[in-house]
């Protein structure tokens, strides 16, 4: 049967075959074999199955395709039991070609509406649906994909020209966009490239965006207008603490806005029975720990970018830092928070309870995620009591394993007394050294050895 399969198949091709097919056919079951059984296939006419297999090979071989014509392959071809392949291979082509229709059209509606969501959203999904940048070509030749990214381009640039005028015009003349005093606006007509620089590059000097408007705004109802008005305009926001992240998401890519925290410095309210603080994100952490410090209370955080950093920086992080491993994670310790989302809505999740067990935990939702689900405005955190005394050890070890042992003996000695255990080997010391010579920096110890433990 095989092998009257494949002649006929031959037959099919226009190949040259025999007229007469002679072929061995083998019953599986008596293995009796019957040789001269014959065929004559000379005056046949063509097959519905062959008919119809020609007409869809037929409309998937034009260029271009005609849609309608591949609709009317495919109905005859599933009629007529056509090879299963082939309609398979017919169909994929039918619907990626309904698939980039679509896109099309979506794609000349957000080009004659101009509003700039769609357009992006619309260009997304033409490039899903493999649409190449020069097809669909209009009467100069430029394919339509093309035609939406230039228009995007145009209107990213329109938008970003008229926050900048009316950003200066509110630096002067209070303009109703936003609303911003002299000194809270950092962009190039107002100020020197080193201060655009300095929210532009990360603390290593690795990467360095160029954003030409720099936001501070003071409240959450100001982040909320700024977040309002460039989602509006499908402009790229980069929120920013105090720009201390290593790994360059505090700073623009290209041309983002800069939304600096800084400004949200003020500690809202301290509740001395609980120690339950409140305080705007962009309060550097160690302005913070000084303040809780005139109570008996401390940030259950410290670590050494704590001069700089910010503690809506360090919950966007999920900072670990030195005193982890007494009072665990930040997690933890933050109670409930403030954010404003991407659209300019507030969330106000801004629990001062410990015991809430109410509800959906949306702060851990914002607790680690950078910036990507909001901008964080305010926190409420659990500080635990400051220690009345601090002891300081420092060991000198022969190896990793009594680094490791050192550990392990501080644990089982001092128990929940032991707030921090750091390490380094010697190559960070003569770095260090090395770094900060002439400035009285010294080497701890008299001899030198390969590791150094500190509780
Ligand atoms: C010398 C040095 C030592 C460090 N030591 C430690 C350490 O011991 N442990 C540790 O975990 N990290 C450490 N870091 C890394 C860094 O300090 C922390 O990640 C810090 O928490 C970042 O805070 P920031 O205010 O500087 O945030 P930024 O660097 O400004 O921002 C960090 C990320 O958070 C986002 N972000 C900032 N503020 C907000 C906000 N209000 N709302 C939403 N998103 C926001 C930014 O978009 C960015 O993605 C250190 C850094 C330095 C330079």
């Amino acid at each position: 049967m095989v092998a009257l399969a494949r002649e006929l198949d031959m037959l099919e091709e226009g190949q040259q075959g025999p007229k007469e097919l002679e072929v061995e056919m083998i019953s599986p079951l008596s293995k009796v074999s019957f040789r001269n059984f014959s065929v004559d296939l000379s005056d046949q006419p063509a097959s519905p199955t062959h008919a119809a297999t020609e007409f869809l090979r037929g409309a998937l071989a034009k260029t271009p395709i005609d849609l309608e014509e591949l609709s009317m392959a495919l109905e005859q071809a599933k009629r007529a039991d056509v090879d299963s392949m082939l309609l398979l291979r017919g169909e994929d082509v039918f619907m990626e070609l309904i698939e980039k229709q679509a896109a099309v059209t979506r794609l000349a509606t957000a080009l004659q509406n101009r509003m700039l969501k769609d357009l992006r959203q619309a260009i997304a999904k033409a490039e899903t649906s493999k649409i190449g940048p020069d097809e669909f070509p209009d009467a100069s030749g430029c394919g339509i994909v093309k035609r939406a990214k230039a228009v995007v381009e145009q209107e990213e640039l329109a938008a970003m020209e008229e926050l900048r005028r009316s950003l200066n015009a509110g630096v002067r003349h209070q303009a109703p966009i936003l609303t911003f005093e002299p000194g809270n606006v950092v962009t190039p007509e107002e100020s020197e490239r080193e201060e655009l620089l300095r929210f532009n590059q990360d603390w290593m000097g690795k990467w360095e965006g160029r954003s030409a408007a720099i936001l501070k705004p003071a409240s959450t109802e100001e982040v909320s207008a700024v977040l309002r008005y460039a989602s509006e305009k499908n402009l790229a926001v980069v929120p920013q603490g105090g720009n201390t992240g290593l790994v360059g998401g505090s700073v623009p890519v290209h041309d983002e806005l800069v939304l600096s925290l800084l400004r949200m410095n003020q500690v809202e309210a301290l509740d001395t029975r609980s120690g339950i603080v409140t305080v705007q994100a962009g309060c550097v952490l160690e302005q913070l720990d000084q303040y809780l410090a005139k109570h008996d209370f401390m940030v259950p955080l410290d670590l050494g970018a704590k001069g700089t950093c910010t503690i809506g920086g360090n919950a966007a992080t999920n900072a670990g830092g030195l005193r982890y491993l007494r009072y665990g994670s930040l997690r933890g310790n933050i109670l409930g928070l403030e954010a404003v989302l991407a659209d300019g809505k507030v969330v106000n999740s801004l629990s001062a309870l410990r015991k809430d067990n109410t509800g959906y935990g949306l702060p851990q939702l914002f607790i680690g995620s950078e910036g990507t689900l909001g901008v964080i405005t305010k926190l409420t955190i659990l500080c635990p009591t400051r220690p009345k005394a601090i002891n300081i050890a420092f060991f000198a070890c022969s190896d990793f394993e009594n680094v490791q042992r050192t550990f392990a003996l501080a644990r089982q000695n001092l128990g929940e007394v032991l707030s921090a255990v750091e390490f380094c080997d010697r190559a960070a010391i003569d770095f260090v050294l090395k770094r900060e010579a002439g400035t009285g920096v010294r080497d701890p110890l008299e001899e030198t050895y390969p590791f150094y433990a500190g509780t």
